[in-house]
């Protein structure tokens, strides 16, 4: 299961890369392989302290193990150890970084664009909510940040970095950002910034970026799409329901985007990515270093980011990855996100059918993405929740690895029935993750351990 062909194409790489330095005199850095093989050992067995993350009876959370190549190639790049700071750290890295992220852009349609690779989404929104705040403090845009309250936790911690004022606006019951909510904030004024989030973290909820752009129109306001997870999915519209097919193709009209390579891009972790429509937004990372940018007139890549140092070896990584699986739609790379999603369908509607009687599905209709969540049929919310701890565990002691969420009760009433007074209490879900291609093949092997450990609990529960 972990051991493929990856050593060996490593090797014979190494031995080319090597040839290309073969003018220095020869030089062998000392290397202890018996001390290294020791700790090596050692590291096999600790690293066993993990969820089977590369497994498709891994279904939790946003796990993944890298694609070989970009494993075969990060190890590859690291030989060299190359920094994307700057021309003097990384030449043919920093070159790739630049096409591979061209390669992004253009899933949205950008051929002119600011953008580079972040160590994570973290800080790719960071970049972007900073060039919001630049701008604020320019004059040009108000100060206020809102997101919906299903967008990632950090928008919250970034702005509040940032010392930008942030406010939540409610959410439907799909997990997508209410507009009339998003009305009302936007009159009382100031906003500077909405973040859409194109894929929640939580359910894969999609914003309803065609609303949010047609606010913006009446208010004047930036608008950041979060795609750190769910940005891929542009290259699949055919597989979306017709709201998320909206959202994704207005896209191109954003301001900023982010995505996270590391996340569904099949990148080892270190790799984010964040993009500006207008390229003169660089003027805000205009800086001197007094080591660095000497070597090259071209730019460096550190003149457009926050960040100092950033791994080559990402950079190369994902730009052999494209190179093996182009970010085309129809393609094989987006033929396994489209595998994620049916296999994501499918559950739901194993879920719905709910032959047994323990499921409750969304009230307001299924996965927009590859999420798929559900609680346990139950007098109460507490028991509900107590149930999916246990159903959590009795699926992970038969292999099967879930995650767990807590969700608006109200989310499974069914419509017109918001008064049975669950109020805003939250309910502990069930969750996962369908994000390998792998899983769709799986799909029968992960609902009988799910049939069979929930059978197990609701026996249990009488
Ligand atoms: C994961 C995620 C982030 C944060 O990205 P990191 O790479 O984990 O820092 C932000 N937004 C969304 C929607 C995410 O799913």
């Amino acid at each position: 299961m972990l051991q493929d062909q990856v050593p060996d194409l490593l090797r014979r790489a190494t031995a080319l890369l090597e040839d290309e330095f073969s003018s220095l005199p020869a030089f062998s850095p000392a290397v202890d392989t018996e001390g290294i093989e020791r700790v090596l050992g050692t590291v096999a067995k600790r690293l066993a302290d993990n969820y089977p993350y590369f497994h498709p009876l891994y279904a939790g959370q946003m796990l993944k193990s890298p694609h070989p190549v970009a494993r075969a190639t990060y190890a590859l790049a690291m030989t060299i150890n190359p920094n994307n700071h700057a021309r003097d750290g990384g030449r043919a890295s920093s070159v790739m970084e630049i096409e591979a992220v061209r390669e992004i852009a253009g899933i949205f349609g950008w051929n002119e664009y600011l953008g580079h690779l972040t160590s994570s989404g973290t800080l790719a929104n960071l970049e972007a909510l900073w060039v919001s705040g630049q701008l604020a403090d320019a004059g040009k845009s108000g100060k206020r940040i809102v997101g919906s309250e299903q967008a990632h936790y950090t928008h919250r911690r970034i702005s509040g970095v940032l010392k930008l004022d942030y406010t939540e606006i409610a959410a439907d019951n799909r997990g997508r950002m209410s507009m009339e909510a998003l009305e009302t904030e936007l009159r009382k004024g100031g906003v500077g910034t909405v973040v859409a989030t194109l894929g929640s973290t939580a359910i894969g909820a999609v914003d309803p970026l065609d609303q949010i752009l047609a606010l913006k129109e009446r208010y004047g306001f930036r608008v950041h799409v979060d795609g750190a997870y769910g940005g891929y999915f542009r290259l699949i519209p055919e597989a979306l329901d017709e709201p998320a097919r909206r959202a994704y193709a207005c896209m191109s009209q954003a301001d900023s985007i982010v995505i996270d390579p590391h996340k569904h891009g099949l990148q080892p972790y270190g790799c984010g990515c964040v993009l500006f429509h207008d390229h003169c937004m660089g003027q805000f990372y205009k800086h001197e270093s007094p080591y660095t940018y000497f070597t090259s007139k071209e730019l460096h890549l550190g003149e457009i980011s926050l960040e100092c140092s950033r791994a080559g070896a990402a950079a190369v990584a994902l730009w052999a990855t494209q190179r093996l699986l182009p970010l085309a739609p129809g393609g094989e790379f987006a033929g396994g996100l489209a595998s994620g999603r049916r296999a994501a369908v499918e559950l739901d509607r194993r879920l719905r059918r709910n032959e047994s009687g323990y499921f409750q599905a969304l009230a307001g209709g299924g996965p927009e993405l590859d999420i798929v969540v559900w609680k346990l049929a139950a007098k109460t919310a507490e028991e509900a929740s107590e149930m999916a701890q246990k159903v959590f565990v009795a699926c992970a002691a038969r292999d099967l690895h879930l995650a767990l969420v807590q969700l608006p009760q109200l989310w499974f009433e069914p419509e017109g029935c918001a008064e049975t007074g669950v109020g805003d209490s939250l309910v502990t879900c069930l969750r996962s993750v369908l994000m390998k291609p792998e899983h769709e093949a799986w799909l029968d092997r992960i609902w009988e351990r799910l049939i069979d450990a929930t059978a197990e609990v609701m026996g249990e529960q009488g």
